[in-house]
C-alpha cells in the first residue's frame, strides 16, 4: 500500500462496503470533482477513562451531514442509523483508540451539466485516521477574506465548496506567521475562524457571534455554551464588532479538530493580561466530557 494511504489503516467504508483504501477509486468525470458538490463531517473518537472508545456527538454530526446535502436538494442514500452504524464499525475494525472520522457525500456518475438530477449517483465514503498532536494555543489575525452569507450559499451546510474560503483564510494567516485567520461577515462583524468558532470573554461574560453572523453552528460551540451555562456563566450570542477582539480579556476557539484552544495574540496584540480562567475552565470540562469522566455529559458519547 502506498505510504499516504497507510494512515487510513485497513478499511474505508464506501457505499456500504468495507474496502481496502487502495480499492477506493472515483471516476474523473464525477460531478463533485468539477463543481465542488460535496458535503462532509469531521467527527472524533476518543479513548475514555475506563478504557473503552467513544465517539463524540455522533448522532448530531450525522444529522448535520444529511442536512448539509438536503440544503442542496441532494438526498443522502443512507439513513442516520445506517451511517452511525457504519462509523462505529469502521472505528472498531480499524482498531482506533483515538481518531478523526470523515464522512463525505459526493456526486459522481450522471455528469451532464451543473444540474444534479435524479439520475446522478450520490455516494458516501467514510474514512478515519489519527490526528497529529497540535499546539495548545493559537495566534489569530483578522482575514482580508470575508465569510459568505446565507443568501449566497447555505452556511449551515458543511459543503466542500465553502472550504475554498476557509483555505484562503488559513493560508493568508499562515503567510503572516499566525496560526489561523478570523473572517468577518459581509457586514464587517466577527464571524468565525477558518474551521472553528470563536468566543470572547469580557468582565466575566462570554460572547460569541450569533447565527446571523455567517457562522457554522459548531457542535463544539453548542457543547461549550452548555458547559458554560451549566456552570452559571452568562453567554451572549450577538453581533461582535472587530474592535471588541482587541479589548477582550480572553479569546478562545472551538471545533472538533481544535477542541478548545486559547488565542494568545490577535493581530499581534497580546490578548488580555495572559490569564485565561474561563477558557481553562471550559478546556477542562470539555476534556472531561470527551474522555467519559463527566456523568452529566455521557449523553454526548456513543461507545464503540
Ligand atoms: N466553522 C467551520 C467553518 C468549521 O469547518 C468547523 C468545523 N466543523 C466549525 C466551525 C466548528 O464546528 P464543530 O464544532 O462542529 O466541529
Amino acid at each position: 500500500m502506498s505510504q499516504h494511504l497507510a494512515k487510513f489503516r485497513d478499511y474505508i467504508w464506501y457505499n456500504g462496503q468495507m474496502l481496502a483504501p487502495e480499492k477506493c477509486t472515483v471516476n474523473v468525470m464525477a460531478h463533485t470533482l468539477h463543481y465542488g458538490s460535496g458535503f462532509f463531517e469531521g467527527i472524533r473518537a476518543y479513548k475514555t477513562a475506563d478504557g473503552r472508545v467513544a465517539i463524540f456527538r455522533l448522532q448530531e454530526h450525522v444529522e448535520r451531514l444529511i442536512n448539509s446535502a438536503r440544503m442542496y436538494y441532494i438526498d443522502c442514500p443512507y439513513s442516520k442509523q445506517q451511517i452511525c452504524e457504519a462509523i462505529i464499525t469502521l472505528v472498531r475494525e480499524n482498531k482506533f483508540e483515538n481518531c478523526y472520522i470523515r464522512p463525505l457525500i459526493f456526486v459522481s456518475e450522471g455528469f451532464n451539466t451543473i444540474s444534479i438530477t435524479n439520475d446522478t449517483k450520490v455516494n458516501l465514503i467514510i474514512s478515519s485516521w489519527q490526528l497529529q498532536a497540535s499546539l495548545p494555543t493559537v495566534s489569530l489575525s483578522v482575514s482580508s477574506y470575508r465569510r459568505m452569507m446565507s443568501s449566497q450559499t447555505p452556511m449551515q451546510a458543511k459543503a466542500i465548496g465553502n472550504y475554498m474560503n476557509s483555505m484562503l483564510i488559513r493560508n493568508e494567516a499562515k503567510a503572516k506567521g499566525d496560526s489561523d485567520g478570523i473572517a468577518l461577515d459581509m457586514d464587517g462583524y466577527v464571524s468565525e475562524v477558518s474551521t472553528a468558532n470563536i468566543f470572547l470573554v469580557k468582565d466575566g461574560i462570554v460572547y460569541t457571534p450569533d447565527m446571523s453572523s455567517s457562522i457554522l453552528n459548531g457542535l463544539t460551540r453548542q457543547a461549550v455554551i452548555t458547559i458554560l451555562q451549566d456552570a452559571n456563566y452568562q453567554v451572549v450570542e450577538r453581533k461582535i464588532a472587530r474592535d471588541e477582539l482587541y479589548i477582550s480579556d480572553e479569546i478562545f476557539i472551538t471545533g472538533t479538530a481544535s477542541e478548545v484552544k486559547v488565542c494568545t495574540h490577535i493581530d499581534r496584540l497580546v490578548v488580555g493580561n495572559g490569564d485565561t480562567p474561563v477558557a481553562d475552565f471550559v478546556k477542562d470540562e470539555y476534556q472531561k466530557a470527551i474522555s467519559g469522566k463527566s456523568e452529566k455529559y455521557q449523553k454526548w458519547l456513543t461507545y464503540v
